[in-house]
C-alpha cells in the first residue's frame, strides 16, 4: 500500500516523484533553449503556485534571460471559484519583449486568459505559456499552451508549490488527493 499523508481535514498519496518531475522540467527548459535562441526573454512566474517549477526550469535556462515574479489569486480550497484577480507586481515594462509565463497549472484556463489579456494589453512581441501542469477535461476556455510538462486527470493535486488552503507547497514531490 502507498503510504499516505494528511494535510488539513484530507488525504493525499504520492503521484508524480521529484526526480520525474525534475526530469521533465529539464526537457522543457531544452525545448526553451532551443525556441529563444538568439533572443532574450523576460520569465513571468505567477506566485505562489509555480516557485518550485521556476525555479527548478531556471537553472537548465541557458539562453540570456530575466525573470520576475507577479501574483494571482483566484483558487479557494480545492474549487474553483471562477473569479480572477488583478496581476499585481509587473513594474517591468514588457513592451516588446518576449514572454514566457510560468505557471503551475492550468485547471480552468480562466486564470490564464485573465493574465493573458492583461499582458497583450502592454503589446509584447512574444507572449508564451509554461505551465508544469495542465488538466485537459477541466478546461473551459480554450488556450494555446507552449509548454506543458504533465496532463493530469481531473482530480485535484498538491505539493512542488501547489498547496491546499495553504499547506503542502514544499513537499517535493506531487500528491494526489486519495479516492
Ligand atoms: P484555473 O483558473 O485554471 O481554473 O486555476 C488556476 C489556478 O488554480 C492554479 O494556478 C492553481 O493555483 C489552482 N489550481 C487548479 N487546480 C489545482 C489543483 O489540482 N491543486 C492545487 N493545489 N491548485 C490548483
Ligand atoms: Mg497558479
Ligand atoms: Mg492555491
Amino acid at each position: 500500500m502507498k503510504s499516505t499523508i494528511q494535510v488539513h481535514d484530507k488525504h493525499f498519496e504520492v503521484f508524480i516523484e521529484q526526480s520525474i518531475l525534475e526530469k521533465r522540467i529539464n526537457a522543457l527548459a531544452a525545448e526553451i533553449n532551443q525556441d529563444y535562441t538568439g533572443k532574450q526573454p523576460l520569465f513571468l512566474a505567477i506566485l505562489n503556485g509555480s516557485f518550485m517549477f521556476a525555479a527548478e526550469l531556471m537553472k537548465s535556462i541557458s539562453v540570456s534571460c530575466e525573470i520576475t515574479f507577479l501574483r494571482v489569486s483566484s483558487y479557494q480550497a480545492t474549487a474553483s471559484t471562477g473569479k480572477v484577480h488583478q496581476i499585481l507586481g509587473l513594474t517591468e515594462n514588457i513592451e516588446n519583449r518576449d514572454i514566457i509565463i510560468i505557471e503551475d497549472i492550468i485547471d480552468t484556463g480562466l486564470t490564464m486568459v485573465e493574465i493573458k489579456k492583461q499582458l497583450l494589453a502592454q503589446n509584447p512581441s512574444s507572449l508564451s505559456i509554461a505551465t508544469l501542469f495542465q488538466k485537459p477535461e477541466a478546461l473551459k476556455v480554450p488556450i494555446d499552451v507552449q509548454y506543458v510538462g504533465f496532463d493530469l486527470e481531473n482530480k485535484f493535486v498538491l505539493g512542488y508549490g501547489l498547496d491546499y488552503d495553504g499547506l503542502g507547497r514544499n513537499l517535493a514531490d506531487l500528491y494526489v488527493l486519495c479516492e
